[in-house]
C-alpha cells in the first residue's frame, strides 16, 4: 500500500469524527429549543385545561345561584298567607345562600300596589311607629317597601326600611323583566348603593309566582332578590386558585357599552385586548338573563419552561456527541480496513474466477459474496441471483446440518472438508465433495472460502458399483456351491456365505488373509496349493476334480471342486476362483446304481455281469502271480418242483437261503454270484492245489444235508457242482464252459455230487 494510501486512511476517520461531533452539538441543541417548545406546549395545553376547568366551576357557581333563588321564590309562592314570621322563617330556611360566596345578602321583596300603600303604611305602623313608605312616585305601577332580609348586621337591615326598591332605575328594570318574563333577571354590575366601599355588586330578581288572592290587591307575590359582590365569587372559585394562576377578564356589553365585570387587576382587561395571546381560554357564563364574556389570561409570571434550566440535557448532548464521534472514529478505521480487505479479496477473486472448482465465498452470515464461474454453472444461477443469498439455501434437507456444523468449524478457524448434495436452480440435486477454508483478517475470521467439487458422476458411480457388489454377493450367497476367490499366494479374499460356513467362521470378511491352512481341512493345504500354484502357473483351469473329505464328525463327503484362473485387466493371472459343489448325495446315488448293476437283488450277491468281470481279473491275476484258481458252477436240484410244490415265494427264500449257507463256507477272498434262476458260480484263487477246489465242494454239499425251514416245514434240498481248474492258458469262456459241462455230468451222475470226481 502507498504512503498516499495510509495518509488519506487516517485522515478521513479524524475528519468523520470531528464533523459527527459538531453535528452532534448542533442537533443536541436544536433537539433541546424542541424540547423547551414542547415543554411550552404541554403548560399550555395544561393552562388551557385548567382554565376550562375554571370557568367550568364559575358557571357551576353562578348556575347554583341561580337555582338558589329558584327555590327560595318556591318556597315562598306556596304560601298563602304572607306574614313577617312566615317569611322570614323560609329566608331562614334558605341559610345555605350564605354559603355560596359573594353572596352579601338576600332575602324577599313583597310588591304592593299603589293604591293600597296608605292602608299598609296604617297596618305597618301599628307594629313599627312612624313607618312610611319613601320615594312614593306618582305613575308607580307597584312600590317593593318591605325588605325581608337575611342579614346578620341588623343596623344595616334598619337603613333599608322603608324605602322603595324600584326607585333605582336598574333595580326597577330587572325586577320588572323577572316579573314580565317569569324567570330570574339580574341587573348589570354597578357599585353598590348602600356601602361605603362601593364594592361592584349584581342583584338577582327571582319572581315569586303565588295564587294569593292578595296578589289581586298587588300585595305579596313580588321577588326574591340576593346581592352578590362579582369579585367575591370570581376571587373564590376553587378557594382562590383560578385568580391566584391566572388573570382574568369579564365583561358583559349593556346595549353599545362594554362594561367591565371584573378584572383581577387592573391590567388584565387591557392586556387581554391588547395580547390575544395572552388568553389561555375564553369562553361565555350564562348568569340569569345576562351573557358576561370571560377570559383567562396567563399571567406574566405564570409556569413556563426554562430555556437554559436544562442543564443536565446540555451536558447529555455534550457525552453523547462525543461518544458518536469517538464512535464514528472507530468504524471509520474499521471501514478503513474493510475496503482494504475488499479490494485484497476482488483481487483474490479474479484468481479464483478461473479455478477448475466451484469456489465461493460467505461472510460471517453465512451469505455469498462471491461466486466464481464454475459455481455460478453448478447451481445453475447467475451472480446477481447468488450473491447476498444463503448458502444453506441450496443445501438439500439431509446435509442441512452437517453444512451448517461445518461452516460453524470454519468460523472458528478451522480448516475442514465435507460431502454435501444441494439442489441446483433446476431443481436437480448435485453431490459436492465441499472444502472450507477461513480467511483470517486481523486475527479473526472475516470470511469463509468454499472449494466445492462436483462428485455427483463418482457418487453414482460407487453406488452403482455398491449395489452391483450387493447384488453380487446376494447372487453368490444364494448359489449352493462354496464359491472362493484366493490371490496370488493362495491367501483367500472372498468367499461366499457356504464357504464361510464351511471354514467355520462367523463373516465373509473373517476369511480375507486366511489360507487353507488355517481351514479345517488344513491337512489336504498343501495339496490344494499346490493346485492353486499350477493354476497360476498355467493359467489353466482344473474342472470337475471329485475328491472325498473326512469330516469333523468322521463322515465322508464327496466334492466336486473345479479351480480357475482369475486375470486382471492386462490379462495377467491374478489369482483362483474356486467352486465347491457337495456330491455326497450324488456319488452315493451313483455307487448304489453301480452296485444295483452288479448285484442280484434276491440274494445281494453279484450277477453275471460282474461275474464276468471278475473272472477276467482273476483269470489275470492267476497268470501274473501263478496261483492255482477254479471256477465252479452249481445248481439246486430239481428247483422247478420246490416253486411248483411250495409256490414261486418260498421258491425265492430257499434261492436266499441256498446263497447264504454257501457263503457261510466260503472265505473272504472267494467270489461267489447269482448267474441267474437256482444257477450259481464261485471262483477261488490262490489254491495251493486243484483238490482244494474239490475239498469245496464237498463241503458244500455236506453243509446242505441240512434241511431249510421254509414256512414253518423243513425242506431238503441238494445241489450238483462242476469244477473247472485253470490250467494258465485258458480263457474265460473256455473254463466257463467246462464248469458248465461239468456241472451236468454232475446233474447226469445223480446230482447232490460234484465233478470231475479227480484230475
Ligand atoms: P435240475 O435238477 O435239472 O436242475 O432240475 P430243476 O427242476 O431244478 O430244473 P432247472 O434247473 O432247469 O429249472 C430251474 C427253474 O427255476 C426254472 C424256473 O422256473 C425256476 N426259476 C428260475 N428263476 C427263479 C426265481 O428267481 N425264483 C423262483 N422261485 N424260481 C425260479
Ligand atoms: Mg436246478
Amino acid at each position: 500500500m502507498s504512503q498516499q494510501h495510509q495518509e488519506k486512511g487516517t485522515w478521513r476517520p479524524l475528519v468523520l469524527a470531528t464533523t459527527v461531533f459538531l453535528f452532534g452539538i448542533a442537533s443536541g441543541l436544536g433537539l433541546h429549543g424542541q424540547r423547551v417548545e414542547r415543554t411550552q406546549r404541554r403548560l399550555t395545553l395544561d393552562n388551557e385545561e385548567a382554565a376550562r376547568q375554571y370557568a367550568f366551576l364559575a358557571q357551576r357557581q353562578l348556575d347554583a345561584y341561580a337555582s338558589t333563588g329558584l327555590s327560595l321564590a318556591a318556597h315562598i309562592g306556596t304560601s298563602n298567607a304572607i306574614s313577617d314570621a312566615t317569611v322570614n322563617a323560609y329566608v331562614d330556611s334558605a341559610r345555605h345562600f350564605e354559603r355560596l360566596k359573594g353572596i352579601r345578602a338576600y332575602g324577599y321583596l313583597p310588591r304592593l300596589a299603589p293604591e293600597l300603600a296608605d292602608e299598609f303604611e296604617h297596618r305597618v305602623q301599628a307594629d313599627m311607629p312612624g313607618y312610611h313608605i319613601r320615594g312614593k312616585r306618582p305613575r308607580a305601577d307597584f312600590y317593593y317597601p318591605v325588605l325581608y332580609l337575611a342579614d346578620p348586621d341588623p343596623a344595616r337591615a334598619a337603613i333599608v326600611r322603608g324605602i322603595d326598591f324600584s326607585i333605582f332605575p336598574e333595580r326597577l328594570a330587572a325586577i320588572r323583566k323577572a316579573l314580565a318574563t317569569g324567570a330570574p333577571a339580574a341587573t348589570r354590575v354597578h357599585a353598590s348603593v348602600h356601602d361605603f366601599a362601593k364594592i361592584p355588586v349584581v342583584l338577582t330578581f327571582t319572581p315569586v309566582r303565588t295564587a294569593d288572592r292578595h296578589v289581586d290587591r298587588g300585595v305579596g307575590a313580588g321577588v326574591v332578590f340576593s346581592v352578590m359582590r362579582v369579585a367575591e365569587l370570581f376571587e373564590g372559585i376553587d378557594n382562590g386558585k383560578l385568580t391566584r394562576a391566572f388573570a382574568l377578564a369579564v365583561h358583559e356589553q349593556d346595549g353599545p357599552a362594554r362594561r367591565l365585570v371584573y378584572a383581577s387587576d387592573n391590567d388584565a382587561f387591557r392586556q387581554a385586548d391588547a395580547d390575544p395571546a395572552h388568553v389561555v381560554y375564553a369562553t361565555t357564563l350564562r348568569f340569569t338573563d345576562r351573557t358576561w364574556h370571560m377570559r383567562i389570561l396567563s399571567k406574566p409570571s405564570g409556569r413556563s419552561a426554562d430555556a437554559f434550566g436544562d442543564w443536565p440535557w446540555l451536558t447529555a448532548t455534550l457525552l453523547a456527541s462525543l461518544i458518536a464521534a469517538f464512535g464514528t472514529y472507530r468504524l471509520a478505521l474499521r471501514q478503513r480496513d474493510r475496503r482494504i480487505r475488499s479490494e485484497m479479496a476482488q483481487r483474490f477473486e479474479v484468481l479464483l474466477d478461473s479455478h477448475p472448482f466451484a469456489v465461493y465465498a460467505a461472510d460471517r452470515a453465512g451469505n455469498f459474496v462471491f461466486v466464481n464461474r464454475k459455481m455460478q454453472q453448478e447451481l445453475g444461477l447467475s451472480q446477481q441471483q447468488l450473491i447476498g443469498a444463503s448458502s444453506t439455501l441450496f443445501m438439500a434437507p439431509s446435509s442441512q446440518a452437517v453444512a451448517g456444523a461445518a461452516f460453524r468449524k470454519a468460523l472458528h478457524g478451522e480448516a475442514l472438508a465435507y460431502h454435501a448434495s444441494v439442489h441446483n436452480g433446476h431443481g436437480a440435486e448435485v453431490d459436492l465433495a465441499v472444502v472450507l477454508v477461513p480467511v483470517i483478517v486481523a486475527g479473526q475470521v472475516d470470511r469463509v472460502l468454499g472449494f466445492a467439487e462436483n462428485v455427483t458422476e463418482r457418487k453414482r458411480f460407487e453406488r452403482e458399483l455398491h449395489e452391483s457388489r450387493e447384488m453380487l454377493r446376494l447372487i453368490l450367497d444364494t448359489i449352493p456351491d462354496r464359491v472362493f476367490w484366493k490371490d496370488r499366494e493362495s491367501r483367500f479374499i472372498g468367499a461366499n456365505r457356504h464357504m464361510v460356513d464351511a471354514a467355520g467362521l462367523p463373516s465373509a470378511e473373517r476369511i480375507v488373509g486366511l489360507t487353507d491352512a488355517d481351514m479345517p481341512w488344513m491337512g489336504a493345504a498343501a495339496h490344494y496349493q499346490d493346485e492353486d500354484r499350477e493354476i497360476l502357473a498355467s493359467g489353466r483351469s482344473l474342472l470337475n476334480m471329485q475328491r472325498p473329505q473326512t469330516t469333523e464328525d468322521g463322515e465322508v463327503r464327496w466334492f466336486d471342486v473345479s479351480k480357475l484362473p482369475l486375470t486382471d485387466d492386462a490379462g495377467t493371472v491374478a489369482g483362483v476362483l474356486g467352486i465347491v459343489r457337495d456330491i455326497t448325495q450324488h456319488k452315493r446315488m451313483e455307487e448304489e446304481l453301480t452296485r444295483r448293476a452288479n448285484h442280484d437283488s434276491l440274494t445281494g450277491l453279484p450277477n453275471r455281469a460282474f461275474f464276468h468281470s471278475q473272472l477276467n481279473h482273476a483269470i489275470v491275476r492267476a497268470q501274473r502271480r501263478r496261483t492255482g484258481m477254479a471256477l465252479m458252477y452249481f445248481d439246486i436240484d430239481r428247483f422247478k418242483q420246490i416253486n411248483d410244490t411250495h409256490g414261486h415265494d418260498a421258491g425265492d427264500q430257499v434261492i436266499r437261503l441256498f446263497a447264504d449257507r454257501v457263503c457261510a463256507n466260503l472265505r473272504a477272498s472267494d467270489f461267489v454270484a447269482r448267474l441267474g434262476g437256482d444257477e450259481f458260480v464261485l471262483i477261488v484263487e490262490d489254491m495251493a492245489e486243484p483238490d482244494v477246489a474239490r475239498h469245496l465242494a464237498g463241503k458244500l454239499l455236506a453243509s446242505m444235508e441240512e434241511p431249510l425251514a421254509i414256512d414253518g416245514q423243513a425242506l431238503r434240498i441238494s445241489t450238483s457242482i462242476g469244477i473247472a481248474v485253470f490250467d494258465g492258458t485258458m480263457t474265460a469262456s473256455q473254463l466257463i464252459k467246462a464248469a458248465d459241462d461239468a456241472m451236468y455230468e454232475a446233474k447226469r451222475g445223480g446230482r447232490n455230487c460234484f465233478r470231475p470226481l479227480a484230475r
